[in-house]
């Protein structure tokens, strides 16, 4: 572990996110207890994941299969494990027997990989469908309009249940700038709700530098990396 990294105060940070987020709740007329905080632990040791967990966090967020497979057997505790990376076809089955969750379906043959070895395994995986709210080509997700075929696609697999949408907001040091796709992710939500009867439990958008910004617009699951663990190595 680098010294810089050892020196970050994990259960300090995670309270100074709290304050954040039961500030950014109350602006928006909700409690802080509607939002589910989680912890990014992509690059980061068990050991800190360990301690973030001891800090009262009860979901963590994984970029990439096999470091979150390798970790997840270190670190002790009840957490929730959530794939909020790019996932690959390939890596579907492992995917599907060690997270909780999968935030990160946005074709309809990743969603039939995992529906199937998901059932396979016996399980039933809560997945969000992700949405490229920015329309940037470096990001995934499918395009806003064809969220609601993929739902109608997604829906029916057995082994999948679709729990909500997720998003990555554009990154710009200005928050605000990312306001509109928040805004764009929620009113997607509700239009689903409506046309095709999906019973949006989370929507998944805000980090580290744009949390607030989410949870104005609607946000009730945030993914938070570098604001509890500190800036990662690049
Ligand atoms: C890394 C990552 C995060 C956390 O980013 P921070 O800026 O460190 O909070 C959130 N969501 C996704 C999809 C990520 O890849």
């Amino acid at each position: 572990m680098s010294k810089a990294a050892s020196h970050v105060d994990i259960a300090e940070n995670v309270a100074r996110v709290r304050e954040r987020i039961a500030r950014a709740a109350q602006r928006s007329g909700r409690s802080a207890s509607d939002i589910t905080l989680v912890a990014v632990a992509k690059v980061v040791d068990a050991e800190r994941v360990r301690r973030a967990i001891a800090a009262g966090v009860a979901d963590i967020g994984e970029n990439y299969v096999q470091e979150a497979a390798a970790k997840r057997a270190e670190v002790e505790g009840d957490a929730r494990w959530h794939m909020i990376g790019h996932l690959q076809r390939n890596k579907a089955r492992q995917a599907a027997q060690i997270f909780d969750m999968i935030q990160t379906i946005d074709s309809q043959r990743l969603a039939e990989a995992v529906a199937q070895r998901a059932a396979a395994a016996g399980r039933s995986m809560p997945v969000l469908l992700q949405v490229n709210t920015s329309g940037e080509e470096s990001k995934s997700g499918a395009a806003p309009a064809d969220v609601e075929r993929l739902l109608d696609q997604a829906g029916s697999l057995p082994g999948l249940r679709v729990e909500g949408l997720m998003t990555i907001g554009r990154w710009d040091p200005d928050p605000e700038r990312a306001r509109g796709e928040f805004r764009l992710l929620a009113e997607l939500a509700k239009q689903l709700e409506q046309r095709s009867g999906l019973a949006v439990k989370w929507l998944s958008m805000g980090m580290s530098h744009d949390f607030e910004v989410a949870i104005e617009e609607g946000a009730n699951l945030i993914r938070v990396g570098t604001g509890i663990f500190g800036p990662r190595p690049r």
